[in-house]
């Protein structure tokens, strides 16, 4: 659908940037906003893994009325307008499609975001023994501070995949009665050469090692008896064997549930806000569409963090090929329309960006900048060092945008990452943008981003529904 014109209801000066969520909403909005976000902290407090998230929506979309793509084509299945499909790429990726009524080549409309979330990884060999205490190896996965990991309680969370092909899912440090892990830091007393370190050097990556357990093994006979007994510990609970950890997926995560933030309850601590607030708020604005003119798609990808590489990354093949199976099913599959489909798409990359933090006024340059509670943040550009590496969007699509969340009423704002030669940051934009198509990050604001917790706003967090669904209805 055309932009509508909004001219006449513009004023001459700005102060959009400036208007506040809250103060719009009434009663019944209060209402909606704390709800929807009392969902969002209960996902945010079970889906911690790209997997999880992953699992969570394929549940929820099978019950709305998704069909996995794989049983359609080995069904010999066709898609019509209205019809609604998922394809989920190693439970790590899904994308999840509404076809619409005009044909697919016209374009789709795409809301992408990832749900990988910075955490430390266990390695391949990670479990030792030292001075009687059984430890984990750890490596960090996507840009963390390592001082912040230390001394919280953690949990982890992931898979083990044994020899005969059986996957085993682990959750440790969840439930009230499980126990937690950590990593330890140093005592105050003993800090005086540490303190004198910079703060990237206070903690080492390669010295964020967890403590599992105290108590050796019965048999004194046994080699490494704490290490012994832990390993008993897993076999009697999971059936797995040190071997089994090679073969493994395992996360490391803050333990415990999201919270509600602040005296007024305004905000939402979580870990992983980034980008599972983007997910979310995509997921459940595509769940609300029942028909549609362009197809309409909602990507959740794994990898960003670590430069979106690998077969669950956006890097991969795994959307275009997808793209093509649909079209396929639709009868309207051919290279051409495959690349006409790809180019002539309209997308919102959806991803955190860094809110305003009275803490630390220093990198922001105030007057393009995001602040909590003044919706969803449109960035221009990400990049560093010049917007390098940056997928820069068209003002004409930023035009035929706003005038979208205008007429919708949506709060919006825009904003850079930080100041200028500050730091710099990115996302997947350039790499949908590849194919031509128009593409912009959108997303909700932060404070505290990857550290173990988050800090959004709710009110952001609604803005961002309504910003998602506004664009697939008009754009
Ligand atoms: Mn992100
Ligand atoms: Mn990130």
């Amino acid at each position: 659908m055309a932009a509508v014109n909004e001219a006449k209801s513009e004023k001459l000066q700005l102060d959009k940037k400036y208007s506040n969520a809250w103060e719009k909403y009434s009663k019944e909005d209060l209402e909606a906003v704390f709800a929807f976000n009392k969902g969002y902290i209960d996902f945010m407090s079970s889906c911690k893994t790209e997997r999880e998230c992953v699992d969570e929506f394929v549940t929820r979309a099978e019950k709305a009325g998704y069909k996995n793509l794989e049983n359609v084509i080995a069904e010999g299945g066709s898609l019509k307008p209205g019809d609604k499909v998922y394809a989920n790429n190693k439970g790590k990726t899904l994308a999840m499609f509404l076809i619409g009524s005009e044909p697919i080549e016209k374009g789709l409309k795409i809301l992408g975001a990832h749900v990988d979330s910075p955490r430390l990884d266990l390695k391949q060999n990670p479990i030792y023994e030292d001075t009687d205490l059984a430890m984990l190896e750890t490596h960090y996965y996507g840009g963390i501070k390592n001082y912040q990991w230390v001394t919280i309680p953690l949990a982890i969370h992931g898979v083990i995949v044994k020899s005969d092909g059986t996957k085993v899912s682990v959750v440790i440090g969840e439930d009230d009665n499980d126990p937690v892990i950590g990593i330890s830091d140093l005592l105050i007393h003993l800090s005086a050469d540490q303190l004198q370190k910079k703060l990237k050097d206070g903690i080492e990556g390669e010295d964020l090692n967890i403590l599992i357990g105290s108590i050796p093994v019965e048999d004194k006979d046994a080699k490494e008896r704490v290490k012994a007994n832990i390993l008993k510990l897993l076999n009697d609970k999971y059936g797995v064997i040190e071997e089994d950890f090679v073969s493994a997926e395992l996360e490391v995560v803050p333990a415990g549930r999201a919270r509600e933030y602040g005296l007024d309850r305004s905000m939402v601590m979580a870990y992983g806000h980034d980008d599972r607030v983007c997910a979310y708020t995509s997921f459940e604005a595509l769940l609300q569409m029942n028909e549609i003119d362009k197809t309409a798609v909602a990507l959740f990808v794994d990898k960003e963090e670590i430069g979106s590489y690998g077969a669950t990354g956006m890097h991969s093949k795994f959307f275009e090929n997808v793209l093509a199976e649909i079209m396929d099913r639709a009868g309207q599959y051919s290279e051409l329309k495959l690349r006409r489909a790809l180019t002539n798409s309209k997308m919102l990359s959806s991803d955190v960006s860094a809110a305003y933090d009275p803490n630390f006024p220093g990198v922001m340059e105030k007057k393009n900048t995001a602040y909590f509670g003044k919706g969803i943040v449109f960035n221009k550009y990400t990049g560093a060092r010049g917007k390098s590496g940056s997928s820069d969007a068209n003002p004409e699509y930023i035009a035929e945008l706003r005038a979208i969340m205008n007429k919708h009423g949506v709060t919006w704002q825009t904003s850079e990452l930080g100041k200028v030669d500050q730091g710099g940051g990115g996302t997947i934009a350039y790499i949908l943008a590849e194919y031509n198509m128009e593409v912009i990050d959108c997303g909700v604001a932060l404070q505290n981003m990857h550290a173990p917790w988050e800090v959004a706003s709710k009110a952001d967090i609604y803005e961002a529904v309504k910003a998602y669904k506004a664009f697939l209805i008009e754009a």
